[in-house]
């Protein structure tokens, strides 16, 4: 049985008493007692025997289900998820389930109904002075052949009494059916466009993948229409009645992303996001499951969703770090897509106008078929993007004086300017001009960044907040703030642009959806004219209308600890400026830099994210980084220091130990932020060029490092492809 516990193991149950081995089935919830409490937990093995001592085994208590909660597949990828990523099976079952499954509530949602039988349909004519009731009551079974409680409802208490009567005298049949279904309340569908010969292609290509395992890597610029390559993909699925698996990123998914589906689609449409309540989850997720929706778009979690006919994934915006789980159970839904996909015999599409190099490397080897898409879709061009140097410049709180005058132009002629900056709050310091003291965080190895609407200073990395001070607490000089964040940018746009609406989208001012969905409204019906926010504004949005786009400070990231800093901050500015001319008016684009000459933002700006990659590919394959290498990463952190390097000392000892073969470890050393939150982090790496050492290698020494007595005092995690290793 797999149980939710940290522990890295399955545990042994006889069967419920009265039941025999040949009735349980693998899949199913066994309600059983555990230590001192009753647990669920699933079924994950049938055996006749057990190492466990006969007179140490309990009895499990209760068969929740008459049928497995996940399908063979499902169940499968979630066993091999567990151990790929080394992690708890029983808590790996449990990120896999909605919520209310782990809670013991039925599979399936049932509903009871009730027909006329045979005799009921002919005695009840022949049988005289029926109460009036009892006439209703028949009128309304006679209507169908079955009818549910809501039908029977309106009689009230009488109707029900009624109704026992009935199925006493045996005239009416109650029968149980299964209610999971789901249905769609839109049907204005709007057509689709004519595919330009690119994009044909790429369906093409797919749609004559629609029988095996195939991955495709849909590579297409900012705008060329991958979403359209997806919907007509997935007509064809729908049209053989399969079901088609849509992930996006978390912040994707708004009420817009949704109802680009919709119009396409008469279909019932199951949507999972992080957002939604546990009872809407297990709906979407039974519907998904019994096949009732054909089409399911979800977050993250929605790789593990049960599907009863299988037809395609689709991966959008794949490079996305979401997709990542960076707590507890670390799986990457994109990389468990390729496999599921493998498992179930489907195509599986990743879609990105920045592709991971992990999957441009995959797709330059072979393994996945390479879809390109080099031209935006309809009438809409590239954008022109240039460099601003910001040592040449005069910049007004950080808008350099060439945007300026840009901002100026294309509001003039009409057009919407979007500024990024990857920073919220005020001012990222706010430091003494006596002393050069900063105000730190007291929790993190951090400077405070200074909130001026809320009136305070907020660490970024642990949440903690403080009332600003008047003076210095050092030397009592007057503080200032120092840098920029997008709520002053906010500020000096308002004074440069007197009367012009500006519309500030980051996670200040956006804390759910429905204010996202506002915001974007003011975008689209033009009463905002210029926007300014953090990446929450790069994430897949269309803005036709937006012509220009700033980047105010693209150095962010060129020198980051990170392996994958540059390219996160290419993926970065490449996907903001595909925000600029998505329609029929062009695009121009400004990076403002300290650093011309960088030979990343070179590579970039001559040859595209194409060129970028190539450069970043040399540069991993040179030093052993993925994708020509694999990683795991070995974290602890705790409130004492020493405890900390002491465990991972011991730790490191212990792999020395077992065969290493052409593995290395890198470490321990301490984390990029080394404090934080009032804990001390930091970290082995553990790295080689081949999966299957490093698996193997991980499966001998994790039960080690559980039995250090150092690993007592700390919290530690393992984590298999790390996005971050800093
Ligand atoms: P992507 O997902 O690659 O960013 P979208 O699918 O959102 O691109 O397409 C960008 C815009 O171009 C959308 O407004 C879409 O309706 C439009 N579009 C896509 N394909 C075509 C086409 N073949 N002809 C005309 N317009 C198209
Ligand atoms: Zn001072
Ligand atoms: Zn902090």
């Amino acid at each position: 049985m797999a149980i939710d516990t940290p522990l890295r193991k399955l545990f042994d149950y006889l069967p419920p008493a009265g039941t025999d081995l040949e009735s349980l089935q693998v899949g199913t919830r066994l309600r059983v007692p555990f230590g001192r409490q009753t647990v669920l937990g699933i079924l994950t093995e049938v055996a006749n025997h057990s190492e466990v001592p006969a007179n140490k085994l309990r009895c499990a208590l209760e068969i929740l289900d008459t049928e497995p909660v996940l399908d063979a597949a499902c169940f499968e990828l979630v066993r091999w998820a567990a151990q790929y990523y080394h992690h708890p099976i029983g808590e790996a079952f449990a990120a896999a389930l909605p919520t209310l499954l782990r809670q013991g509530r039925p599979l399936t949602a049932t509903e009871l109904r009730w027909g006329l039988s045979d005799s009921g349909r002919t005695e009840s004519l022949a049988t005289p002075r029926l109460g009036k009731r009892q006439i209703e009551l028949l009128a309304i079974l006679r209507s169908a052949a079955t009818v549910g409680a809501d039908a029977i409802s309106p009689l009230g208490s009488g109707g029900h009494a009624a109704l026992r009567g009935f199925i006493e005298r045996g005239w009416v049949l109650e029968s149980t059916i299964d209610a999971s279904d789901i249905s769609n309340p839109y049907n204005e569908i709007s057509p689709s466009p004519t595919l330009n010969a690119a994009q044909s292609l790429a369906v093409d290509e797919i749609c004559e993948s629609l029988n095996q395992f195939q991955p495709f890597l849909l590579y297409g610029v900012t705008g060329s229409g991958k979403t359209e390559v997806y919907l007509q993909a997935i007509a064809k699925v729908l049209a053989r009645g399969d079901q088609a698996l849509v992930l996006v990123p978390e912040i994707a998914l708004t009420p817009q992303a949704i109802a680009r589906f919709r119009q396409r689609f008469t279909v019932p449409l199951a949507v999972l996001h992080s957002a939604m309540t546990d009872l809407e989850r297990l709906k979407m997720w039974r519907a998904a499951r019994n096949g009732s929706a054909p089409l399911i778009i979800g977050t993250r979690s929605a790789i593990f969703v049960p599907l009863a006919r299988p037809g395609i994934i689709i991966v959008d915006e794949e490079h996305d770090g979401s997709y990542k789980q960076q707590e507890g159970f670390r799986y990457s839904a994109r990389d468990l897509a390729i496999l599921r996909a493998q498992r179930s015999g489907i195509p599986v599409v990743l879609g990105s106008a920045t592709p991971a190099l992990e999957s441009l490397h995959a797709a330059n080897m072979s393994r996945y078929k390479k879809l390109v898409l080099p031209q935006r879709a309809g009438a809409a061009v590239q954008p022109h993007i240039s460099i601003i140097d910001l040592k040449l410049h005069e910049s007004r709180q950080g808008i350099a004086t060439p945007s300026v005058l840009a901002i100026e132009r294309h509001l003039q002629a009409g057009g919407q300017v979007l500024i990024y900056l990857n920073r919220r709050g005020f001012a990222p310091a706010l430091y003494c001009t006596g002393c050069g003291w900063t105000a730190p965080c007291p929790q993190c190895d951090a400077r405070l960044t200074l909130h001026l609407k809320s009136h305070e200073l907020t660490c970024h990395h642990c949440g903690a907040r403080q009332a600003v001070p008047y003076a210095c607490p050092a030397c009592a000089t007057e503080l200032k703030p120092m840098g920029q964040g997008t709520e002053r940018v906010e500020d000096t746009l308002d004074e440069l642009f007197k009367g012009v609406p500006v519309v500030r989208i980051d996670r200040d001012t956006i804390t759910n959806r429905d204010e996202i969905e506002a915001a974007l409204d003011r975008v689209h019906t033009g009463d905002a004219r210029i926007l300014v926010g953090t990446q929450m504004l790069t994430k897949g949005h269309d803005f036709p209308n937006v012509t220009l786009v700033v980047i105010l400070n693209a150095d962010q990231g060129l020198f980051g600890t990170d392996f994958r800093a540059s390219e996160r901050l290419a993926q970065n500015i490449v996907q903001v400026a595909g925000r600029a001319g998505r329609a029929s008016r062009p695009g121009e684009v400004l990076v403002q830099t300290a650093c011309p000459e960088h030979p990343l933002l070179v590579s970039l700006l001559q040859s595209g994210y194409e060129g970028f990659a190539e450069t970043a590919l040399l540069e991993r394959s040179n030093a052993g980084w993925p994708p020509y290498s694999r990683l795991a990463l070995l974290r602890a952190d705790a409130p004492q220091k020493d405890s900390v390097m002491a465990f991972l000392s011991a730790a490191c000892a212990e792999a020395q130990r077992l065969p290493l073969r052409d593995l290395r470890l890198l470490g321990p050393a301490p984390a990029a932020m080394e404090r934080r939150a009032g804990r001390y982090r930091a970290q082995l790496l553990l790295e080689g060029p081949d999966r299957g050492a490093l698996h193997q290698l991980l499966r001998e020494w994790l039960p080690l490092i559980e039995t250090l007595k150092e690993a007592r005092k700390i919290r530690w995690s393992v984590d298999v492809d790390p996005l971050e290793t800093s």
